[in-house]
């Protein structure tokens, strides 16, 4: 007995250290998933925007690890659970590949995805329950340079009575826009860019607006905030300031 007893804590040991050695070269999504949990849990927010940041500047710079990308990490989060520690909030164009700019896998990033990054009951809904049912400690909502849902926005488009509707959502920021810095509007470029960073914060506006929880859960500090934009030419993420309270 005492020698099976060996055996199978040797066993275990050797599990283990193939664990972790799988972990250590292959950036294995189970290993990463933990740690990104644990440091969200650490240190909440903050912790997990400074992880976003860490993953931008790596996908940015070429030294992306691509961490909890493959089939062992998806086996392993659909046994455990997801433990996300961020929700975003960001636009459907192809070019705004959100784990991938954060250089973050899978299980880590509760992602909404919508053309313009604005929300409704079904978007601000999703972020309840990244909020409510997942605990997630951050919430981003995200911007992108040239974005195509935004300049038809700006155009003042009527296409179909569902894109107009989510072109609804945008007008607030383009009127905002408007009337902040009059005659930015001749400059379709820059009139444009600026309609994008307030879209982003209108949104969050919104988000407070329609839900009491996520007013809730921003206000007493148990969900850290943070706006961003990425540039699609290179990935870049930048963050804005002037960011709304509730
Ligand atoms: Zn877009």
């Amino acid at each position: 007995m005492r020698i099976a007893l060996r055996i199978g804590m040797v066993c275990a040991a050797g599990l283990l250290c193939f664990v972790a050695a799988g972990c250590a070269h292959s950036g294995s999504i189970a290993g990463s998933q933990i740690s990104a949990a644990k440091a969200a849990e650490a240190g909440g927010g903050p912790k997990g925007l400074e992880l976003l940041k860490e993953g931008n500047q790596r996908f940015v710079s070429g030294r992306a690890i691509n961490p909890s990308t493959d089939a062992e990490t998806l086996r392993v989060a659909a046994e455990k659970g997801q433990h996300p520690f961020v929700a975003v909030l960001s636009c459907s164009d192809s070019r705004v590949p959100v784990e991938r700019v954060f250089d973050r896998g899978a299980g880590e990033i509760f992602v909404v995805r919508v053309a313009g990054n604005v929300t409704s009951k079904n978007e601000t809904g999703s972020i309840e329950y990244s909020m409510e049912a997942l605990k997630v400690p951050l919430l981003v909502v995200m911007g992108h340079t040239q974005c195509g849902a935004v300049k038809a926005a700006c155009a003042g488009a009527s296409l179909t009575p569902n894109i107009d509707s989510f072109l609804a959502n945008i007008q607030p920021a383009v009127q905002r826009v408007k009337a902040s810095q009059p005659g930015l509007e001749k400059n379709k470029e820059a009139f444009e860019v600026a309609v994008i960073e307030e879209n982003v914060r209108q949104t969050l506006r919104d988000l407070y607006a329609t839900s009491p929880l996520i007013r809730e859960q921003v206000s007493t500090g148990k969900v850290e905030v943070a706006l961003a934009m990425v540039d699609i030419s290179n990935g870049q993420v930048s963050w804005l300031n002037e960011v709304p309270r509730p």
